[in-house]
């Protein structure tokens, strides 16, 4: 208790200091979502980047050497996960590996229609429960960032796999304030799981990215993907799992996602 006393304070410290402009031109420059949020919000997402670069270690890999453009651009992607809520800043989480691009390791991974392969695979991110730690391909960090509306985003995945490890499971539930948002929560997960489960064994696309039919935690990871990358289609096809999502993460997306309107390429 007078630990968390005392995290309170030094949290509320590190979030008044002054934000150094550099790393502000850098969330401007390479989070293409930054722009579009409300000024309260890039003000609450900002004090969040601040306790996240002095609480977590950063780690280079792969011959990779970090620098402030690197842990910037992460912090901003897994800070947005926090907007609006009460947070203890991914308390099962210490360190942040970084590697320059895709790298290799050994899995059992679902290769679509149903049928499941064992062997090496290139991997863009990587977190497990009570791992205390989560890799990422900077390559694919940065190309998250800089496209928010393909539907891809590894940073986002992998904080949204430390949400699920909070309440201690890996399970594909975070931590509710209520029973009764326990249930409503499985209620409308297990039916849109069980309806991507049957759309990737038919062999239809859908707005979810087909991974999420792997288990119930690769499905609320890819969900979250989803629902910050393509918030409009998501809304539109699975309003039930929009609406879910949009009272955990207590944000609307549909609000500042750039999804459907005009690029220059
Ligand atoms: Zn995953």
């Amino acid at each position: 208790m007078v630990f968390e006393i005392f995290a309170g304070r030094r949290r509320a410290r590190l979030r008044a200091q002054p934000f150094p402009p550099v790393w502000r031109a850098i969330l401007e420059r390479n989070l293409a979502f930054f722009r579009r949020l409300s000024e309260e919000d890039q003000t609450e997402l900002i004090g969040h980047i601040q306790v996240f670069l002095a609480e977590k270690y950063f780690e280079g890999a792969g011959g990779l050497e970090l620098d402030d453009e690197i842990r910037v651009t992460i912090a901003a992607q897994a800070c947005l996960l926090l907007l609006h809520r009460k947070t203890d800043y991914y308390p099962e989480l210490t360190s942040i590996i970084v590697y320059p691009t895709g790298y290799t390791a050994d899995e059992v991974r679902h290769v679509g229609g149903g049928v499941w392969e064992e062997g090496p695979e290139d991997r863009l991110g990587h977190t497990a429960s009570h791992l205390r730690a989560l890799v990422l391909a900077w390559d694919a960090a940065r190309r998250g960032a800089a496209d928010p509306t393909d539907g891809q985003n590894v940073v986002l995945h992998e904080f949204a796999h430390q949400l699920d490890f909070e309440n201690r499971n890996a399970d594909g539930t975070p931590a509710l304030d209520t029973h009764a948002e326990y249930l409503a929560w499985a209620r409308v997960m297990s039916a849109e799981f069980n309806e991507l489960r049957r759309a990737e064994a038919a062999g239809v696309a859908t707005v979810l990215d087909g991974y999420g039919a792997t288990n119930p935690t690769e499905f609320f990871a890819v969900a979250t993907e989803a629902f910050f990358e393509r918030p409009r289609a998501l809304r539109a096809r699975h309003p039930a799992l929009y609406a879910e999502l949009r009272r955990f993460y207590r944000q609307d997306p549909v609000v500042f996602s750039s999804e459907g309107l005009a690029t220059s390429n």
